[in-house]
């Protein structure tokens, strides 16, 4: 029936690796947003008495930074995605010129799994004869639906969560009390990674502990450091 979840759906469903590709770049972009825009705001507000200054340096780094990064992902999904369509135009070719040794192949691949010489050559040859292409790109490249490379969509989702994240510290930025800003920022900026790090951790089926350990821990460091070299230049502009 239509809506209704097949069996195929609940045991996608079930499984953490599903959730592994989006999941990871969305929690990166928005981790990275935080942080750097939250770091770089908090070096402006150490070393600036006025909230212009914090605004137009957290706009711009939140503007920059997420630019930078779906850049960064097209480029980096479109490499993987070129390499992709070059080993499947060579497995094309390969299928042609040496089918015997391509069945082999697959069948070596079979038996290497587990099953029987004869039961893995009698699926790869069942499966050659149904889509030779598709079972080769799959079970010998291993490039499948899930692991496929999209640049757009990556790219996407990486600028997505990194404006996300970037967003948070830019509120506190606009309307909290300029006398504690750094502070604020801090705060917030820790509040929001700890938060974003368990709900990762949750998902992802990993340990909440140690990822709100490390996240506060690292974030602390980097956020740190940049209000030092805040004061270091505390300007009065
Ligand atoms: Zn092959």
């Amino acid at each position: 029936m239509a809506g209704e979840k097949s069996e195929e759906d609940d045991y996608l469903d079930n499984h953490y690796i599903h959730r592994s590709n989006w999941l990871r770049a969305a929690v990166l972009g928005a981790n990275d947003g935080i942080l750097s825009v939250a770091s770089l705001a908090i070096g402006v507000a150490a070393a600036s008495e006025q909230r212009e200054p914090i605004i137009l340096a957290t706009l711009a780094g939140l503007v920059a930074g997420a630019l930078s990064m779906a850049a960064g992902e097209y480029v980096s999904v479109s490499s993987q995605t070129d390499v992709e369509k070059a080993d499947i135009e060579r497995e094309k070719i390969e299928l042609k010129q040496m089918p015997e040794l391509e069945l082999q192949r697959l069948a070596d691949i079979y038996e290497q799994r587990g099953l029987k010489k004869e039961t893995a050559l009698i699926v790869a040859k069942e499966l050659t004869e149904k889509d030779a292409l598709g079972a080769h790109i799959r079970d010998e490249l291993g490039i499948n639906e899930i692991s496929q490379a999209k640049p757009v969509q990556a790219a996407f989702a990486s600028g997505a969560a990194f404006t996300f994240g970037g967003l948070l510290p830019l509120l506190v930025a606009l309307f909290l009390p300029l006398k504690s800003m750094e502070y604020s920022l801090y705060g917030f900026a820790i509040i929001f990674l700890i938060i974003l790090g368990a709900m990762a951790a949750k998902t992802g089926g990993s340990s909440i502990g140690k990822a709100v350990l490390r996240i506060t821990f690292w974030g602390t460091v980097a956020m740190g450091l940049t209000a030092l070299v805040g004061y270091l230049f505390n300007v009065n502009v």
